[in-house]
């Protein structure tokens, strides 16, 4: 009865290919603590674009010197290349000779942009272009980590992923940091943090925490 209704069949739009290049885009972030697979997740949806024959860029903050320079790595063996940026003014310099030339934009460690990642992203997405953003929703204090939550906020899709407590076993949440390293910041490095659940999570007490955790993209 309702099989010939076409403005509502093609979402009001009498012709999709005049649609074409205006079409708006679409904001996705991946989200969780330390050990959630965010990157794998990433990985797997850029291939997936991949295949599709669409293009693909992926950038990552310049302080993720996990595993390799040019590349994001998951914590498996997965990697995409990625170009290396400075701070989000570098990045949107970099996006702008290739911007035509792009269909999805990967991001990995957003946490680590400022909250200029935020308009950027939005700007992104109103220009047409997919954009998938990964990273950490809490500090190890267990606080909204940087432009992550208000990028979660503005998104089409949120995928919060749990990580696997590795005191009792259940889905985990929470990023604990074990000792007390004075390095400003420790990405992905084994041994200092480790997944928790609610119950087992014990929030950091060190006073430098947030400057240890919370810095921010290294300015040029
Ligand atoms: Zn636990």
């Amino acid at each position: 009865m309702n099989l010939h209704h076409p403005q509502r069949a093609d979402g009001g739009r009498t012709n999709r290919n005049e649609v074409g290049r205006n079409e708006v885009g679409r904001l996705e972030v991946i989200t969780g603590p330390m050990f959630s697979g965010k990157s794998e997740e990433l990985i797997r949806r850029l291939k997936r674009a991949r295949i599709a024959r669409q293009r693909v860029a992926c950038y990552k903050p310049d302080i993720d010197l996990r595993y390799h320079r040019t590349s994001i790595a998951s914590h498996g063996s997965q990697t995409h290349e990625a170009e290396t940026v400075g701070n989000v003014e570098r990045l949107r310099e970099a996006l702008a000779g290739q911007l035509d030339a792009i269909e999805v934009v990967g991001i990995d460690e957003a946490q680590f942009f400022d909250d200029g990642i935020i308009p950027l992203a939005v700007e992104l997405v109103h220009l047409g272009k997919r954009v998938i953003l990964a990273g950490l929703d809490t500090t190890f204090n267990a606080e909204p980590f940087g432009p992550i939550p208000a990028l979660m906020a503005l998104a089409d899709e949120v995928t919060k992923l749990s990580a696997v407590c590795m005191v009792c076993g259940a889905p985990a949440i929470h990023t604990q940091r074990l000792g007390a390293s004075q390095e400003l910041v420790v990405v992905g490095a084994a041994g200092v943090y480790e997944a928790r659940c609610r119950a087992c999570f014990k929030p950091y007490l060190d006073e430098n925490e947030s400057q240890q955790m919370e810095f921010p993209a290294i300015q040029i």
